[in-house]
């Protein structure tokens, strides 16, 4: 039986109301700079607008004091992008494996893993959830090492009284399409210590203008047809036609899965512009109310689903407060278990995240992660946005069912 196309759930949506769109739509910018907007949240430090969140890693890494081969230890489980950036700075990646609970980098691995010549941990924030940061900065200045967070997926992300993105020396954050806070691109590199004063920013990026109009237009464009109820007609089938006829296409819109070709482009992507600085701040502004709204989405998932054959929860507040951005599952076959949702109108994307130790790219430096692995295999992040009803969550559920319990 075919479900009515319009009540295709995307896998992700910002849920942005038509007033979201304005300062984009006018090129109303604030005058407030980023530190500004986010002192009630982060406190004092220094903010770099960046026209990614790659490039806050890249502009750090050309900032602190690392040298051509120098280890920097960090989660299996990862984005391979950020990895990519290490090795073309000629850095040494060192993979630690992950706690299964939290999808983060496991502390007591990390001490094994250490070795002479790493320097730098970069900590991230997986899903959302705060890492073990207790023991991963003891560690980091015990043995006077670099502490670097990525918190692409962490804004409202709180470990004991604190927001993560201020535990360490700094930090990444992302304002792309499928984060928490959307800004139609654009980044930003939080600075800590007594060198951040030092560093000048922003760092360059492409000036063409076209580019400048270009890049967030799509952005707009993914967003707004992100939305529930109009995905269903619009993006939805235009993937289905793209993934099954032009499938470069299709990786270039919707990018999951590994490519061995990637290389950060630092001109690639048009600058930070100052309407993004505005969309950033009425998001800050509603963050908690976000938070709270993701939190009880997940929580109403988890609710329905317990009991059901073979579904694993992840730990995400096992060492603070998760920020509920992205809710993940532990199942037996991740893959299949996104093919069928998919069919089933519920987006689901598998291979987001990958066990980036042994892929072939990275060969020269390939470490053993379990966890990392299995986490690859059975994690399957749920929609778990602010505007889904409780009908779109007895769906999403009642679908993982049927496919848990009849496979
Ligand atoms: C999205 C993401 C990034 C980078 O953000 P961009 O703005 O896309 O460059 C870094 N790390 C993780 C874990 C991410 O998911």
């Amino acid at each position: 039986m075919r479900r009515a196309p319009w009540k295709t759930l995307p896998r992700h949506s910002s849920c942005f109301r038509a007033g979201d769109y304005l300062p984009w739509l006018l090129r109303s910018g604030t005058d407030m700079p980023l530190e500004a907007i986010w002192r009630p949240l982060l406190g004092e430090v220094r903010v770099l607008p960046t026209p990614t969140g790659r490039h806050a890693l890249w502009w750090f890494l050309e900032h602190c004091p690392l040298q051509a081969g120098d280890g920097v230890a960090l989660a299996g489980y990862n984005y391979y992008p950020v990895v990519q950036i290490l090795v073309d700075r000629g850095l040494r990646p060192r993979f630690v494996d992950i706690e299964p609970e939290t999808l983060c980098m496991d502390p007591e691995r990390l001490e094994e893993e250490l070795d002479e010549g790493c320097r730098m941990v970069l900590v991230t924030h997986m899903f959302g959830h705060p890492a073990d940061m207790a023991r991963i900065g003891e560690i980091c200045r015990r043995r006077g090492l670099i502490l670097f967070e990525d918190c692409a997926h962490a804004v409202g992300t709180r470990w004991k009284d604190m927001p993560v993105g201020v535990l360490g020396d700094g930090a990444l954050f992302s304002f792309g399409v499928y984060k928490a806070v959307n800004a139609f691109g654009g980044g930003m590199l939080v600075l800590r210590g007594d060198a951040a004063g030092g560093v000048p920013g922003p760092p360059p990026a492409s000036e063409s203008p076209l580019k400048a109009l270009l890049d967030p237009l799509v952005r707009a464009l993914v967003t707004l047809l992100m939305t529930p109820g109009l995905y269903g007609l619009t993006l939805a089938p235009f993937l289905a036609l793209c993934r099954r006829h032009f499938p470069r296409l299709y990786h270039l819109l919707d990018p999951s899965d590994n490519d061995p070709h990637y290389r950060f482009d630092p001109r690639g992507r048009a600058p930070f512009q100052s309407f993004m600085a505005e969309m950033v701040r009425r998001q800050v502004a509603r963050l908690e109310a976000a938070v709270q709204q993701r939190r009880a989405r997940a929580a109403g998932l988890r609710e329905r689903l317990a009991g059901v054959p073979g579904v694993g929860w992840l730990e995400g507040d096992r060492h603070g407060r998760a920020n509920a951005s992205y809710l993940g599952v532990r199942l037996a076959d991740a893959r299949a278990a996104a093919a069928f949702l998919e069919r089933r109108g519920v987006g689901c994307r598998a291979g987001e995240f990958l066990d980036v130790s042994r892929l072939p790219q990275f060969a020269p430096w390939a470490a053993s992660c379990p966890q990392a692995r299995k986490a690859e295999e059975e994690v399957l992040r749920l929609p778990s946005y602010p505007c889904l009803g409780e009908g779109d969550l007895d769906r999403i559920a009642s679908t993982l069912r049927e496919f848990q319990e009849n496979p």
